[in-house]
């Protein structure tokens, strides 16, 4: 990866259909999830297909609705974890007068993890997984919110959530 600012930026429609990608989209997308996001497999497909869970859902929403009240660039700071780096982003929504809403991702910094960690989502609350924040990136063991890598497991079946802090920081602002 290119030292320097890396900024990944996707247009939405009124339907929140991918309709376009900045240049740099597929090389970010193919260094972090493989092929899979890459522009040809996602566009004209709702971004709510590729955020997991209901209340990161609701989260994405809800930025999205402030961005068209206020008429202004809504930024929220979140992670995007591989397996080795904390990765510290920041995204900026923001409707366009042609009535497209410009979602950038802002890659800030990254931090070494003290090792590595692997999450898989899963959605069956019948068994005991964690709960990992969508925005933050930590679990809760034992109602604390903490960093995964500060656990003792390395493998990790998570449910997506968003913690309370995140949860305020976002609706408060309404
Ligand atoms: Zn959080």
């Amino acid at each position: 990866m290119e030292s320097g600012c890396e900024i990944n930026t996707c247009w939405l429609d009124h339907e929140m259909k991918i309709i376009r990608v900045s240049s740099t989209w597929d090389n970010f997308a193919q260094e972090n999830d493989g092929l899979s996001s890459c522009f040809d497999k996602i566009k004209n497909r709702s971004i709510y297909d590729f955020i997991t869970g209901y209340e990161t859902k609701m989260w994405f929403e809800t930025v999205l609705k402030l961005a068209e009240l206020k008429k202004e660039t809504i930024s929220r700071n979140y992670r995007c974890d591989s397996p080795n780096l904390r990765r510290n982003m920041l995204m900026n929504a923001t409707y366009e007068s042609s009535g497209e809403i410009c979602i950038e991702h802002i890659l800030l910094s990254t931090e070494l993890r003290k090792k590595p960690v692997f999450f898989k989502s899963t959605n069956s609350p019948g068994k005991k997984a964690p709960l990992r924040c969508s925005i933050c990136g930590k679990i809760k063991v034992d109602k604390q919110w903490v960093e995964a890598d500060s656990h003792e497991s390395s493998q990790f079946n998570v449910i997506y959530t968003i913690c309370n802090g995140c949860y305020g920081k976002t609706f408060t602002a309404l």
